[in-house]
This record gives structure tokens, sequence and C-alpha cells, in this order.
């Protein structure tokens, strides 16, 4: 293994690991790696108190409370608690509307096909926000629609969806919102006390800088109980799963106990660093030196500042004959950065992620890093 570079966050300490700039999973601490070195009895006290632990955290994140808003984690990647949430919470006899500007909304488009939900689709380019009149346009054609979901940022580019105005929208026409807020979750602003919306879906490998293997959902707590009868399948089943923990504070199925405590101590490093405010303040440092730096580069992003979250960041593919994404890709992992494929469907692009545990100075290595590897690829003199 090439020798990794160490950032100067003080929780980090890189091993011999890459510094992950993608979607996530990222790069997480070595405390929360070291959190893993035990096994946990998944019915022993003290894993049950655990994870109540963490499902009362993740509630008050998300500006509820255990009791108003429960959360219920689920075993699996981002994409199985979303495809929980829309199984669980959305009737059969429902009409979905998705928002959709990316690959993370058609993917929700594609649940609600096999889990058999009505939907339609409304769809706007990948490079900008969801359009609010055609929303409003929509909602007002088709009283049928009973249900609306939203992506929060849509990973795919890094666009930032208009929450709050979606919410007000949907909760004037008295519509249920469900949102994927994977990638913003724990970084961007989003409440269940400020915002109106019936459930959220997220995971511990994104902003909450835990390692992946779990999904969470959290939402009214009506919508888990209204849900029991509609269930798509058996171990996404959300409300049978909340039920579960009411009864005996128990996973219905095998937990990744390992994930779990990982999360935990996450979330111990989240509240050091001063909560949604800390951590959402040290990716949009990032964001701004990483937007700053490829400009520096000659780098295009794709997506306008306004509309841009500090989460990822899509950078049009460089026009010059030397550019090869492999050659570049390959070339920064051997200097210990691993970016990311692009994803969109108009344009050839890479995107560089903003989040996990990586500071100020780490992100300016990793441009030092990518000047250099660009003049070494003939891509910049
Ligand atoms: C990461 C992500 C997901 C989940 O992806 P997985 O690969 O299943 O973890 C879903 N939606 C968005 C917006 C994401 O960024």
């Amino acid at each position: 293994m090439p020798h990794f570079q160490q950032s100067v966050f003080p929780s980090m300490e890189l091993s011999d690991s890459p510094l992950l700039l993608t979607p996530g999973p990222l790069t997480t601490s070595a405390e929360t790696r070291a959190a893993m070195n035990r096994d946990w009895g998944s019915r022993d006290e003290a894993f049950i108190a655990l994870t109540a632990r963490i499902r009362r955290r993740l509630s008050l994140i998300a500006g509820g409370t255990p009791e108003s808003h429960p959360c219920v984690p689920i075993q699996g990647s981002g994409t199985f608690a979303v495809e929980a949430m829309i199984g669980s919470l959305i009737p059969r006899d429902g009409k979905v509307l998705v928002l959709e500007n990316g690959a993370y909304g058609r993917r929700i488009g594609e649940i609600c096909r096999i889990l058999d939900r009505p939907f339609v689709m409304l769809s706007g380019p990948e490079t900008k926000p969801t359009d609010l009149d055609a929303f409003g346009d929509r909602l007002a054609e088709d009283p049928a629609i009973t249900d609306i979901v939203l992506v929060h940022c849509e990973t795919t580019t890094g666009v930032l969806n208009p929450l709050d105005d979606v919410a007000a929208m949907a909760e004037s026409a008295g519509k249920r919102l469900l949102i994927d807020a994977m990638s913003s979750f724990g970084a961007l602003p989003i409440s269940f006390r400020d915002t109106r919306m019936t459930a959220l879906a997220a995971s511990s490998n994104k902003c909450l800088e835990g390692v992946p293997g779990i999904g969470f959902v959290i939402g009214e707590k009506d919508a888990f109980a209204r849900g029991t009868d509609f269930a798509a399948s058996l171990s996404l089943d959300l409300c049978a799963q909340l039920k579960g923990f009411e009864v005996n504070g128990q996973w219905r199925f095998t937990p990744p106990t390992h994930v779990i405590a990982a999360l935990d101590k996450a979330l111990d490093q989240f509240d050091a660093e001063g909560g949604l405010e800390g951590r959402g303040g040290r990716y949009a440092d990032n964001c701004h030196r990483l937007t700053a730096g490829l400009d520096r580069l000659g780098l295009k992003t794709v997506v306008d500042p306004n509309a841009q979250a500090p989460i990822i960041v899509t950078v049009a593919a460089p026009q010059s004959p030397a550019y090869d994404f492999g050659a570049l890709y390959d070339a920064l992992l051997g200097r210990g950065y691993a970016i990311y494929p692009g994803k969109l469907t108009e344009q050839d692009s890479f995107r560089i992620g903003c989040i996990g545990a990586i500071d100020g100075p780490a992100m300016d290595q990793f441009l030092a890093a990518l000047e250099a590897v660009m003049k070494e690829l003939g891509l910049i003199r």
C-alpha cells in the first residue's frame, strides 16, 4: 500500500485507508472504527440500551422526539431504508408523485414500480433544483396524488432541492411528504420542528460519519401506526419493526451490532463538533476550498453555486484529449485519494465529495495532489 498523508483533523488517523472523497461510504475517524472492536449479543440488555440510545439520538437530530417522531433503523444500505419507507408508509391504493432530477429520484420511481404503488414522475434537468411552478401545476392537475417523494440533496450532481417550499405546498394541498435525506441528514437543516414532513430516510454512513450497514426512517408516529396492514415485505416492514422495539426493544432479525456501536460513537463526535451547525460548517468550508481549488485548476463545476449543496461537487470532464477518468482515478488513488465517477446522463463528468471525516487542510492536500496528478497526466502545464 502507498503511504497515505495524515490529516490534521484531530480524530483522524488514516492508517492505510485512502481518503474517500465520495458520496459514501465515507472516511470515518479512528475512534469510530475502534468502536467496532468488540462483540455484542443482540438480545443483551446492553445492546438493547444501545439501540434505544441511537434511535433516540436520531429522532432528536431530526427535530422530533422519540415519542412524536420515532426512528426505525433497518439493516442494509440507504436504498433499503428508502424502499422500506415507501413500502411501509405509502398505502397500496395511494398515488405517489416523485419529484425527480437525478438517479436517486429515478430509483424511487423504480421502487414504486416494483412495490406496485401507483406513481407518476415529475422530471426536471439534473443540474437544476425541482421546479416549484411545475410542481404546483401537477398538484393542481392531479388531485388523486396522495404522497410526494423528494430527494433533499440529489447526490447525482450535488443539487440541493427546495425542501421547505415543497413541504409548504404539500401541506397546503393536504398531501403526505416523504424525503430521501440520505446525503443531507446531519449536515443540512432538515427538522420536523420547522418543516411538515411525514417521514425521512437516511443512513449511518453519510453525514453522520458512521460505517455502512444500516439505514433508518424517522417519521410521524401516526404514519407508522397506519402502515401496519400494507407492508410489501417481511424484513423491510418498518411498522412491524417499530412494534417490535416497543414490545421488547429488540431487532426482529440479526442486527449489524458493530455498525450500531460505531454509529453511537460517531454520534458522540457529531455532538462534540457542535451538531448540525458544526458539521454543516466544516462541510461548507470543505466545499468552498474545493470549488475554489477546482476553479484555480481550470476545472468547471456543473451546478450553479446557488443550488450547490456542500455535499458533493460534480466536475465537467476536462475537454483535453489527454483526459481519461480511469487514469485520473488511479493516479489519485496512488496518492491516497478516492474520487467518484460521474452519474450525469447528458455530460461526461466526475464527482468529488466534501463529506466524511475530512477537514480543510486535508482538502487542501487533496487539491495539491490533484494539481500534481493533472500535470503528470498532461491535463495542465
Ligand atoms: C447514498 C444515497 C442513497 C442510498 O444509496 P445506497 O447505495 O443504497 O446507500 C439514496 N439516496 C441518496 C440521495 C443518496 O445519496
